[in-house]
């Protein structure tokens, strides 16, 4: 067990950018990441898993969670609810884990109000042309909701000033390294490193008592 508590790590971007792909990566290539699971109500695309991809559930559960107080944040996005159970979140920090939530900007505004230390990253495409490619080779969406969703790129554009990076996915290991360092270098920050500092104040005050 690490005696230090992980950081917490919102990826945002607009949908199409890659993002999924490149927590993947993350995941994989690197033990200290935990990657929250969100609730949706939206239907699963094909292949996505029931608990891997997302807890899928009905309007009235995820009401119920609501109130009983076990999301952390959750928003509405396209017609359907989507947030992020706080359970798995507590633990996982409490772990030493680094812990990922993947959402989009009003759940992530929610987080930087809670949790002041997370780190915020929003991934971008390298090109709109780019973002419209991906979207439609997807050949998940139908046209009206790849056009919702990058009225919403829009929309989501304007609220870059509450994250605290922009990482472009255009190669995807570059990427993966970038965000890599990001996470380092916020381990790095005061407030993550209270005790280190507490302790060496507390060694160098021994010394000195003693000497
Ligand atoms: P998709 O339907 O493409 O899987 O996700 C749509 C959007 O919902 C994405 O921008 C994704 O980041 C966001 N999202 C996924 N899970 C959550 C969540 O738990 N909370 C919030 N606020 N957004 C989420």
């Amino acid at each position: 067990m690490n005696d230090k508590q992980g950081t917490l790590i919102v990826i945002s971007g607009f949908s199409g950018a890659g993002k999924g792909t490149l927590i993947k990566k993350l995941v994989e290539d690197h033990d200290n990441y935990a990657l929250s699971v969100s609730m949706t109500t939206r239907d699963p695309r094909p292949g996505e898993v029931d608990g891997v991809h997302y807890h899928f559930s009905k309007d009235e559960d995820f009401e119920r969670l609501i109130e009983e107080g076990g999301l952390i944040e959750y928003a509405g996005y396209c017609g359907h609810y989507y947030g992020t159970p706080k359970a798995f979140v507590e633990e996982k920090l409490a772990e030493g884990k680094d812990v990922i939530l993947e959402i989009e900007i009003q759940g992530a505004q929610k987080v930087r109000r809670q949790f002041p230390q997370a780190v915020l990253l929003f991934v971008m495409p390298p090109s709109g042309e780019e973002l419209y490619r991906r979207l439609t080779s997807r050949g998940t969406e139908t046209d009206e909701v790849i056009r919702k969703r990058m009225w919403r790129a829009i929309d989501e554009s304007e609220g870059m000033d509450t994250y605290d990076y922009i990482v472009v996915n255009d190669d995807l290991d570059t990427c993966v390294q970038e965000v890599n360092s990001i996470v380092r270098a916020a381990h790095m920050r005061p407030a993550q490193n209270r005790e280190l500092v507490d302790q060496i104040r507390k060694d160098l005050k021994d010394i000195l008592k003693n000497g």
